[in-house]
């Protein structure tokens, strides 16, 4: 039974075989550290170091190449921004649908001191805009938003939170680890102050690697929330003011950095609107299969146009993880059930504690797999 993988919001797989050929290029013809020798493989590295950053500029509508800030992962990249940013006594805004990479540390800095809203969202998922104006408070130094849910695949109207944060002077941090290669996304025109997207999702990268873009100003004032050496200036025991460096210290993921440049290239020979295209006519094809199925609850909106290539399924009368787990072993479906890390997004859309069944798309999900999966679906709820 072939496997049909179904779940590219959690990772991305296949990933172009020109990936682990640039990887394996890397650890066995390079090997090179950056920042910290002169000769040529040194040289070598740090040249497709740069041209990741290009890449992540082009992609992004950035003009700041030496403010795309490599980071371990989306992870790290929210908590630096949150952690650098907010002091006890300060307030931050979330959504009401955010994943633990931003609830954690958030709730983390709340024993600290910091205090935060929830902006509430309606039962797809969308944001409440009009609420969000109220939330605003004269120490509001952060917004934080989720582009899209990880859980029902909604798209928030980043541009409409943008222009609010300009008009209130607060900065606006966007988690695109849902939306990141798989919508057109503008740094410039969604008004933001920082940019966190993970290399192993959309971006069709390897995993323990993120970016991290800010804004000058906003980085100006962003405390270091990692510090350590960085191969530059070495007589100093601070950490350089000066970027990227200020936010990489540390050794960085170099067999990563070569294979996620390689796959951004693989990306942007694509272009970014072709897999939008493709996404959209996967989108069409499983929201018409599952549409009016007995038993079947879907999450999000309806509206393919308003979402990703994330499916969240709620099988009434039934146990869900039963269901992914009958999925898998009896037809090959592999998605992934339960909370995806989110709660928050799950109490919001009324489906804590008892999760979904999450299937998600990618650049190499086939309209076969989705055939695949629908039938499956349909042969287990008919039972
Ligand atoms: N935010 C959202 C919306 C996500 O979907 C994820 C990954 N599931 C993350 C943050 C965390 O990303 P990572 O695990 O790659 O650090």
């Amino acid at each position: 039974m072939p496997a049909v993988y179904l779940d590219q919001a959690a990772t991305s797989f296949p990933k172009p075989p020109c990936v682990a050929a640039a990887m394996t290029e890397y650890l066995t013809h390079v090997g090179a550290n950056v920042n910290r020798g002169v000769y040529g493989s040194a040289q070598q590295a740090e040249l497709v170091t740069l041209l990741l950053r290009q890449r992540l500029c082009e992609l992004f509508d950035f003009d700041h190449p030496t403010h795309a800030v490599l980071t371990p992962g989306n992870t790290w990249g929210l908590n630096l921004v949150l952690g650098g940013a907010l002091r006890p006594g300060d307030h931050c805004i979330v959504s009401a649908m955010e994943h633990n990479a931003v609830m954690r540390p958030l709730q983390r800095l709340a024993k600290q001191g910091v205090r935060f809203d929830r902006i509430p969202c309606d039962g797809a998922g969308f944001l409440d805009l009009a609420a969000l104006e109220g939330l605003f408070r004269p120490n509001t130094k952060l917004v934080v938003l989720a582009h899209a849910s990880n859980v029902s695949g909604a798209v928030q109207d980043a541009a409409a939170v943008g222009r609010i944060c300009a008009a209130h002077g607060v900065p606006f941090c966007l988690d695109a680890a849902q939306t990141a290669g798989h919508l057109p996304l503008s740094f410039r025109e969604l008004g933001l102050s920082a940019l966190s997207v993970p290399a192993h999702k959309g971006l069709m990268g390897p995993q323990g690697l993120g970016a991290l873009l800010l804004a000058p100003d906003f980085a100006k004032a962003l405390a270091p929330y990692v510090t350590g050496g960085t191969g530059s200036a070495s007589d100093s025991e601070d950490q350089p003011a000066y970027m990227p460096d200020k936010f990489e210290p540390g050794t960085p993921n170099l067999p990563g950095i070569y294979g996620w440049e390689a796959a951004l290239e693989f990306l942007q020979n694509i272009g970014v609107e072709q897999i939008r295209a493709h996404d959209l006519a996967l989108s069409r094809r499983f929201l018409a299969g599952v549409a009016g199925l007995p038993g079947v609850r879907l999450l999000g909106p309806a509206d393919p146009q308003r979402r990703v290539g994330v499916f969240s399924l709620d099988f009434a009368g039934r146990d869900n993880a039963e269901m992914a787990y009958r999925l898998e072993t009896e037809y090959g479906i592999l998605t992934r059930c339960g909370l995806h890390c989110a709660p928050a997004a799950h109490k919001t859309l009324g489906t804590f504690p008892r999760g979904t069944v999450r299937f998600s798309t990618g650049w190499f999900t086939t309209e076969r797999d989705i055939d695949a999966a629908l039938a499956a679906i349909r042969a287990l709820t008919a039972e």
